[in-house]
């Protein structure tokens, strides 16, 4: 049901709270207490100070996730700070911190963190699970598959899967980059119901609250529009990768599977707690059309790695018509891709409509473009496939 709800004003330093302005919502924030399934992120800020883990912070996480896990809600952890727990171990300063040693420093750090980790939760008889991931197992259907399985093997038998990413092996092109994108990789690949990114800031601000003082924390997003983004400041600290921007594509990943996100200042007690209680706290994104498990990983699980211009017949035909992408709608191709990798539809006018799982790679593709079906033996020589992409392969984006 339509609904106006308020923005906020909140002083960071007083907590103080007023109203700024109308915000037209289709829901209100009592839909967080019927979430089941929640995946929640923590950053390397919130998680560690000056290359430390933060004991404190640590300790009321554990407590917070403990409560709902008791509570009935399946939880997943994502959780930074690997690389920040283990710098100081391998006695490396600042400027020594090449990738190597980066790699070295997440080794180290890892084991130290799912330590801390497993000694809080077993004071709750809580069992931790770890899992260390890299784009490649999302990207390759059969380990994202395998993948799935563990984790809701892990889920059934009360267990609280803690993700991070590999990054001692995760460099380059197997590597997601930050655990924004990675959390809502998990959210989909688990279905959950929300992610919730904790962070070093209260949640999405009009602007960067870290250059601005006359800021407002905006409370809940219905679409991620231009405005939204030009909100986002500029992302990173030394051992975190994070930002705004990695934050707002989590939140488009996420809300465009149909689940909800929110953002939120990771110290604040209880947090989780409170906000599956219902609770005006930082922002939540709220979600658009559900997509199923398999077109989520076909739109979300891995970066396109090309795109296709079509013309508007081929538009049309795609999206009122249902149909599947053919040589002759093409006009443009761009980038380098293989059979069955993804790659991103875009219209004459430059915007992004769809995705798909491409049957021919990019220099077929681009001899095929504007060609009709029955041509593609005389062109490539062969003709596996009528379809560039088959609509069953084919997810419409919002
Ligand atoms: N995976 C990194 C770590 O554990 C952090 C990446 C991020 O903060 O986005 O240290």
């Amino acid at each position: 049901m339509d609904k106006t709800e308020e923005i906020f004003l909140q002083n960071q330093s007083t907590s103080e709270v007023k109203v700024v302005g109308k915000h037209k919502s289709f829901h209100g924030r009592e839909c967080l207490s019927e979430i089941k399934r929640i995946v929640v992120k923590i950053g390397s800020t919130t998680i560690s100070d000056d290359y430390q883990i933060n004991e404190a912070a640590l300790d009321g996480l554990v407590h917070d996730l403990a409560t709902i896990k008791q509570n009935g809600i399946e939880v997943i952890l994502v959780t930074s700070g690997a690389i920040a727990a283990g710098l100081p171990h391998l006695g490396v300063n600042s400027h020594q911190q090449t990738l190597p040693v980066l790699q070295a420093a997440a080794a180290v750090g890892q084991i130290r963190l799912m330590a801390a980790y497993e000694e809080r939760f077993r004071f709750y008889d809580l069992c931790p699970a770890q899992l260390l991931l890299t784009q490649d197992d999302f990207s390759d259907r059969k380990r994202y598959t395998r993948m799935n399985d563990a984790l809701h093997a892990l889920l059934q038998l009360g267990a609280i899967p803690i993700i991070n990413e590999n990054d001692s092996v995760a460099v380059d092109e197997i590597k997601v980059g930050d655990n924004d994108t990675l959390s809502a990789y998990v959210t989909n690949l688990a279905q959950a119901d929300l992610l919730i990114l904790l962070s070093d800031q209260q949640g999405l601000f009009t602007a960067d609250p870290r250059h601005n003082p006359d800021v407002e924390l905006i409370h809940t997003v219905d679409v991620i529009s231009d405005e939204i983004w030009q909100s986002a400041g500029e992302a990173g600290t030394a051992t975190g990768t994070g930002g705004m921007v990695t934050k707002l594509r989590a939140a488009e990943i996420v809300t465009s599977s149909g689940e909800m996100m929110v953002i939120a200042y990771g110290r604040e007690p209880l947090v989780v707690t409170r906000l599956l209680k219902g609770e005006l706290i930082g922002t939540l994104f709220l979600p658009n059309t559900r997509i199923s498990g398999r077109k989520r990983w076909i739109a979300y699980s891995r970066p396109p790695r090309g795109y296709i211009v079509v013309d508007n017949g081929a538009r049309d035909a795609l999206i009122q018509g249902g149909k599947s992408l053919l040589p002759a709608g093409i006009q443009r191709v761009e980038g380098h891709f293989n059979f069955s990798d993804t790659v991103s539809c875009f219209t004459e006018n430059g915007v992004e409509f769809a995705r798909g799982l491409i049957n021919y790679n990019s220099t077929e593709t681009t001899k095929l473009a504007g060609k009709q079906t029955q041509d593609i033996e005389k062109i490539l020589g062969y003709h596996d496939y009528d379809e560039i992409i088959h609509r069953d392969n084919l997810v419409l984006l919002n």
